[in-house]
């Protein structure tokens, strides 16, 4: 990184390169010198235009029998300056994605030779449940257990330090000091266990890995489920699974405490943009495999996706009343399911309330469901998978926040 060394210390790098070649020159963290000229960032303006000009004129000075080849690397191509990305200078682009599981369980390897690590730890699993974890995130998560051990005088870290680390990671840490009003906590615990009931019996849900009503960063609780296997394809039926386990709070919410709270709003969410992909990018509705609104693909991952409106103001309010469709659909099974299941949601919620963290096994032995049984079903119910976009793909992580 050249931020505080300037133009001469470019110069020096790149005469060091052509008096080393062969050799490859790599720049760290481009967008910190290679931000558009004139966009006005902050302070050290000046210096470091003079210190991207400089890169420009040096890798202008390169011909192609020089063997040195020059590589940068950035999370934000996005901002960077239109001139270094021109034919001779930085022209080619590979984009690395978020690693997939089998990715994420390699990485995560990686950082744990650094490690002591319980020869029964399964990285398999820490792998299943962090989609969406960068490599950078993967190796904090090893490192947040690194500490964690230590903290509680261990020299081994164990599954538990790993999934700890993982919840750290992912949603922040534990609050366990938060203050929460018994009618917060109640309310949190029954529309958790909605999600975790009516996940454990829909047979295409998301494996249910664990349910906390432990307030982590900004959410009062959490269901975490672990998805199939990292693809990024799925069903109809699968989609329309992960639906009535997102309407499941808030059901549950209503069926006991005869109230709603703001907490689904997030649950909501997910539902409203899984359902509207469902209609306008996969034909999963009474529309027909007709793609609506088109997208703008963008040349760089960070870029915005544009969409421009293809379709009629009557096709809109198609398309808007096919969401309210597949929404409300959902919606209605779930209070069919679980009002059917009342019993089985209070014995739940309420072993939620003295336990505050159960997994799905615990859960399972509790309310008498097979867990098995479940990756069973699931396996003979999902014959064909659908494509999903991987960038779209409802996949992400599944952290509920209440
Ligand atoms: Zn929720």
């Amino acid at each position: 990184m050249f931020v505080g060394v300037g133009a001469s210390r470019v110069r020096d790098l790149f005469e060091q390169g052509r008096k080393n070649a062969p050799c490859i020159i790599f720049i760290d963290e481009l967008d910190a010198v290679g931000r558009s000229r004139g966009a006005g960032y902050g302070g050290g303006h000046d210096e470091r235009e003079q210190t991207l000009n400089q890169m420009l004129v040096e890798m202008d000075g390169f011909d192609t029998t020089e063997a040195v080849i020059i590589m940068a690397a950035t999370n934000r191509p996005d901002v960077l300056d239109p001139a270094l990305l021109r034919p001779g200078r930085f022209d080619r682009q590979v984009i690395i994605d978020l690693p997939d599981v089998a990715g994420r369980e390699g990485i995560l390897k990686i950082h744990a030779r650094k490690v002591k690590l319980d020869v029964a730890a399964e990285l398999s699993n820490i792998a299943r449940g962090t989609p969406g974890f960068s490599g950078a995130d993967l190796a904090n998560l090893i490192n947040e257990a690194a500490l964690l051990t230590g903290r509680r005088n261990k020299l081994i870290i164990s599954m538990s330090e790993l999934e700890e680390a993982k919840d750290k990671v992912m949603m922040g840490p534990e609050r366990r000091s938060m203050i929460i009003s018994e009618s917060e906590k109640k309310n949190t615990a029954f529309h958790e266990a909605g999600h975790a009931l009516v996940s454990l019996l829909t047979p295409q849900a998301d494996f249910l890995h664990k349910v906390s009503i432990i307030p982590r960063g900004r959410a009062l609780g959490l269901t975490q489920s672990l998805p199939d296997d990292g693809s990024h394809t799925m069903s109809k039926n699968e989609l329309e699974a992960r639906l009535r386990v997102l309407m499941a709070g808030r059901v549950a919410e209503e069926i006991f405490i005869g109230d709603y709270s703001n907490g689904a709003a997030n649950d909501i969410e997910r539902a409203t943009r899984i359902a509207r992909a469902m209609v306008c990018e996969w034909g999963m509705s009474s529309l027909g495999p007709v793609a609506y609104g088109q997208k703008e693909e963008p040349i760089f991952i960070g870029k915005e996706i544009a969409r421009h409106k293809d379709y009629s103001e009557e096709k809109a309010r198609s398309i808007d009343d096919e969401v309210d469709k597949i929404i409300l659909s959902a919606y209605a099974d779930v209070k069919k399911l679980l009002t059917r299941e009342k019993n089985r949601l209070k014995r739940l919620a309420e072993a939620l309330l003295e336990k505050e963290v159960m997994n799905s096994h615990e859960i399972g032995t509790l309310l008498g469901i097979k867990i098995k049984e479940q990756e069973d079903l699931r396996k003979t119910a999902s014959p064909f998978k659908s494509t999903v976009p991987a960038e779209e793909s409802p996949a992400a992580p599944v952290t509920e926040k209440i």
